[in-house]
């Protein structure tokens, strides 16, 4: 199973940084990671990510202000914050700020990484199985799609689609962000894998595939804005 989820960390113990970054990259997660509040919260704006564990206590903004400012501007990006061992009142002002968990300094690794995915899993109500959209259902072990109903013709031709890593993750992300203007470069971000070549011409050809596979009204282009998937 081939998932590539966008994770920012933020973090501005060094040694506990790299730590996280090595273990959840070697979960297949893509890492961003940062040490600052500034450069955390312009990252957490301008990138799509899946989540962001963010530290409280960082230099030049804190991790609290960062939250504030992106829920202030309507960012719902999900949100871990880390913070000091039995600091009641930061958990409380972080809930307060749009947190949507915690978790107290020091843990275990393998705590956060249940957090996380429990977090990704309440985020994205379908992950783990099938992801499913108006006439489509993308089994994520298989990597298949399915139309479920081409219009009023009942014996609709059920057979699962194989799809390529590639158009996998990016019908993947597709559907888990329906009705919004998708660019490319926020697709390739969530899309590419380690051999993926970042020329965002490549993109407009796995949509032209995609909808070659499940229908060219699903993807709707907007011309230099991005793409549109309307089959919800
Ligand atoms: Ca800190």
């Amino acid at each position: 199973m081939i998932i590539t989820m966008r994770l920012l960390l933020v973090e501005d113990d060094p040694e506990l940084s790299q730590n996280l970054f090595q273990k959840l990259q070697k979960e297949g997660f893509a890492v961003d990671v940062t040490d600052n509040g500034i450069d955390a919260e312009f990252m957490g704006d301008e990138i799509l990510y899946d989540l962001v564990i963010l530290d409280l206590g960082l230099p030049q903004r804190s991790g609290l202000e960062v939250l504030k400012n992106w829920r202030n501007k309507n960012n719902a990006i999900p949100v871990i914050i880390l913070t000091a061992r039995d600091a009641w009142h930061e958990r409380v002002d972080g809930f307060k700020a749009g947190a949507d968990d915690y978790l107290g300094k020091p843990f275990h690794y393998e705590e956060l990484q249940l957090r996380i995915r429990a977090l990704l899993r309440r985020h994205h109500k379908n992950l783990g199985d099938t992801i499913t959209s108006k006439s489509l259902s993308l089994d994520e072990e298989t990597q298949r799609v399915t139309i479920i109903s081409k219009g009023d013709d009942m014996n609709a031709d059920q057979d699962a689609i194989e799809l390529t890593g590639t158009e996998f993750r990016l019908l993947r992300y597709f559907m888990l962000n329906p009705n919004k203007i998708l660019s490319k470069s926020r697709l390739i971000e969530h899309v590419y894998d380690q051999n993926f070549d970042k020329d965002s011409n490549l993109i407009e050809v796995y949509v032209r595939h995609l909808r070659k596979i499940i229908g060219k009204e699903k993807i709707v282009t907007k011309r230099g804005q991005g793409y549109l998937f309307t089959d919800v």
